[in-house]
């Protein structure tokens, strides 16, 4: 299998199910990967998207990381065994980068990542997370997956009425457990949000709250001490990624859960969280995103390391909201997956036909990730390869 062609569009992608109300002008990048193996008279194209909830990397996949991919075009396979080996193009794409400045680099690299594992399954005619769990060769056992609904943003006008609608749609769609937002209000008025979240889900150990980095260490330890007597399942991003000293002072005095790690876009940021940020093995969360790590072979690595130092894998909650994230949960046996039923469309969300049943799903067993399986990003996908002419 030999890779043809890299395609890339930049498209707008919003943090509310209304995309009228302003979310920051967030994009993200939506690539494919075009081979020339044929399946029932098709060529075999995998897709992936960028971030979620940051922005595009286009300039860094057109510019860098494609053209490495497109100077070895065997480089999806391995020469040894003649299969797909999604790690033999990921070296490809990092071919001469230097440890450190991680920044958005990650980012485009986990895309395209995310397109490549896309097309290795569908080449195999697997659903990705049998496909990850045969080539990893990987034991863990395959079952429904607990997930939690994101969500939960401020809504600019009635926020607390359409917090409540929003929490009972995630309950109307099987979820038990749901992540909302707080910093962005003095911490009384985001303890009423707290309230307005859990009349609906009505147990705080079933609702995480995410204070998107707004705090400094006061801010932050008043928020603590004001959440506590709420028993929530989680308290998350609690203050600029890289404090790790607040994170610490926070888990000295929190009784309940920390997650962190969602900005940690490396192995070597992840180790430094992990070894500084004073988190607790036996209670708190890692966030990893998996696509802003550099993809899977990196997460991989990063999941070792937090293994090594005593983290269990049932404490990984990788972020993104998507079906990527479901699969490698699913593969490798990660405590739950976040599902952003209504958020970050088309990208976030399950396969049109999929239920949420009692706060568990499993992945679609179509081949591949199965984008194909959410029409509206399907369609998007469509879009991107007409316009290569395919
Ligand atoms: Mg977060």
């Amino acid at each position: 299998m030999r890779l043809k062609q890299v395609l890339e569009r930049t498209v707008p992608i919003s943090r509310y199910a209304d995309p009228s109300i302003p979310s920051g002008d967030l994009d993200t990048s939506l690539v494919a990967v075009v081979t020339d193996r044929v399946v029932e008279g098709r060529p075999v194209v995998g897709y992936g998207f960028a971030s979620i909830g940051r922005f595009g990397q286009g300039g860094l996949i057109r510019d860098r990381f494609a053209p490495r991919l497109l100077a070895a075009p065997d480089c999806l396979i391995d020469p040894d065994r003649g299969a797909p080996d999604p790690f033999r193009a990921w070296h490809a794409m990092m071919q001469g980068e230097k440890p450190g400045g991680h920044g958005e680099r990650s980012v485009a690299v986990g895309a395209l990542d995310m397109a490549i594992w896309d097309a290795c399954a569908k080449t195999a005619e697997l659903p990705l997370y049998r496909y990850i769990q045969r080539h990893l060769d990987c034991e863990a056992e395959i079952k429904p997956v607990p997930v939690y609904a994101g969500g939960g943003y401020y809504f600019p006008e009635n926020d607390r009425e359409r917090l409540r609608d929003e929490m009972q749609m995630f309950v109307a769609d099987g979820f038990t457990h749901a992540k909302i937002k707080i910093g962005g209000e003095p911490i009384d008025d985001d303890a009423r949000r707290i309230e307005t979240a859990l009349e609906v889900l009505g147990d705080g150990a079933r609702l995480a709250v995410d204070a998107i980095y707004a705090y400094t260490r006061d801010d932050a330890l008043a928020a603590a001490r004001e959440i506590e007597r709420f028993g929530l399942w989680w308290f998350e991003d609690i203050c600029d990624p890289l404090d790790f000293e607040t994170v610490a002072a926070v888990a000295g005095r929190y009784r309940g859960a920390i997650a962190a790690g969602e900005a940690q876009f490396s192995m070597a940021d992840a180790r430094n969280l992990i070894r500084y940020a004073g988190l607790r093995p036996d209670r708190d969360i890692l966030l990893f995103d998996i696509t802003h790590c550099y993809g899977l072979p990196e997460y991989l690595g990063i999941l070792r390391m937090a293994e090594s130092l005593g983290w269990a894998r049932k404490s990984f909650f990788p972020h993104g909201g998507h079906l990527f994230t479901l699969h490698a949960v699913a593969a490798l046996g990660l405590g739950g997956a976040e599902i952003n039923p209504h958020n970050f469309q088309p990208f976030g969300g399950l396969t049109d036909e999929a239920r949420v049943v009692a706060g568990h799903t499993s992945p679609p067993e179509m081949p591949g990730i199965g984008f194909e399986g959410r029409q509206a990003l399907a369609d998007m996908c469509h879009d991107l390869r007409k316009q290569a002419g395919l």
